[in-house]
């Protein structure tokens, strides 16, 4: 009985060394972009941070020492500014990433947007000149809710591929003929709450038990702001300093493409456009359309990698109040991707996965890059549609039954 028990005890240590070498080659294997080359003038995460992209989660002040290092290095192509303070006295930034024929006439670039969203100053023929010649913006927002995670360590990788690849076709495009604005952390106080909950709990390797200390994030967590307010529910209410900031941000901008970045439950896998049926019917036609053609080009780089991913289920466009449907109401083409969170730098999975840090944030970096290269290779068309849309909205008011609502205070 006994040498029985020490037999299968034997097996069992053979089998879990199998598995534990399986798993340690495939994180050797482990590559954010396959075959890049990058230009060592461009700082990496390790020269500014002293870690490698998803060993650490990234603190707030961190997060923009990393982007001032990347502006530093390549002033003529990228710019980092501030547009709010948080209620905590964090700074929100966001980094202008383009060619420097772009950047230096970047003005011109946001006047002619403001241009080709009021066509009742701007006509047809005028707009079809402007488009000629314009870049379309990509807006990518990530972590409006403080503990998903990783898609701030995307941005910053995001920001470094655009700067430093070198003989990308892909990326010269992008850079050439896009403007990719990049708000790394729209809710700095939440993550650094939840970073501080993390740091203090974790142990001398990461715990992917989902009832250790260090997955166990004690109310209110760091999804909200200072004041426990869902940002992603501020939209359209505006009563946060963080909200107000951003949108009169946007507005300014007036970005074809908007993502916001978010994480779900463990469990799951990667969720982008287009969203679950009954779709809104206050979205354009071209609106829906372009959500397809966005979700498909993601689709084509998630089964080049082998990842997995859906569609069509759970996330709706309906609330206005959401980052991913406000921008939708003045024009833009808006999607919500959400990525399965490690909750910390590993998580098990119901099925016994291990779901790593550096994983859940190669995936949002991937779908990054893929919405700029949407918006690249359909520049003309999302820059007539916004045209189109701001048109037909004065149409519609010139038109419609209804002129306008009174709202008591
Ligand atoms: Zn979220």
């Amino acid at each position: 009985m006994k040498s029985k028990l020490q037999h299968t005890g034997m097996i069992l240590l053979i089998l879990a060394g199998l598995l534990v070498t399986t798993y340690v080659s495939a994180n050797d294997d482990f590559v954010f972009w396959p075959d890049a080359d990058y230009d060592p003038a461009i700082p990496t995460f390790e020269t500014v941070l002293g870690y490698q992209p998803g060993e650490r989660i990234t603190w707030h002040a961190d997060v923009v020492r990393y982007f001032e290092a990347l502006a530093k290095a390549a002033p003529d192509r990228m710019s980092v500014s501030s547009y709010a303070k948080s209620w905590e006295g964090r700074e929100l930034i966001y980094a202008v990433v383009t060619s420097a024929g772009n950047l230096s006439r970047i003005d011109e670039i946001k006047a002619n947007m403001q241009r080709l969203a009021d066509p009742r100053k701007t006509s047809r023929s005028e707009a079809k000149a402007i488009i000629e010649d314009q870049p379309a913006i990509t807006w990518l927002s990530y972590a409006v809710h403080g503990n998903e995670i990783s898609s701030t360590e995307a941005a910053m990788l995001t920001a470094y591929h655009l700067l430093a690849s070198q003989g990308d076709k892909r990326v010269a495009d992008i850079m050439r003929d896009t403007v990719v604005v990049i708000d790394p952390m729209q809710n700095p106080d939440g993550r650094d709450r939840f970073i501080h909950h993390y740091e203090i709990t974790e142990g001398l390797v990461p715990d992917p038990d989902r009832i250790s200390a260090e997955h166990n994030e004690p109310w209110p967590g760091g999804r909200t702001n200072h004041y426990y307010f869902d940002l992603n529910r501020d939209w359209f209410i505006m009563t946060q300093p963080e909200t107000r900031g951003r949108v009169k941000l946007i507005q300014e901008w007036y970005p074809v493409t908007f993502v916001d970045a978010h994480e779900m439950g463990s469990d799951s896998t990667y969720f982008f456009a287009p969203g679950a049926y009954p779709y809104n019917p206050h979205l354009a036609k071209n609106q829906r359309s372009s959500l397809e053609i966005f979700g498909k080009n993601n689709a084509r780089w998630f089964d080049a990698f082998g990842l997995d991913y859906y569609t069509r289920e759970v996330f709706d466009e309906f609330y206005p109040g959401y980052g991913a449907s406000w921008p939708s109401y003045f024009g833009s083409i808006s999607m919500t991707y959400e990525q399965a969170s490690s909750r910390g730098l590993v998580a098990r999975q119901y099925d016994g996965k291990d779901l790593e840090y550096p994983y859940t944030i190669r995936n949002h970096f991937i779908t990054s890059l893929s919405t700029a290269e949407t918006t690249q290779a359909n520049r003309q068309k999302l820059l007539n549609d916004f045209y189109n849309y701001r048109a037909s909205a004065i149409e519609k008011g010139k038109t419609g039954d209804v002129r306008s609502y009174l709202i008591p205070t």
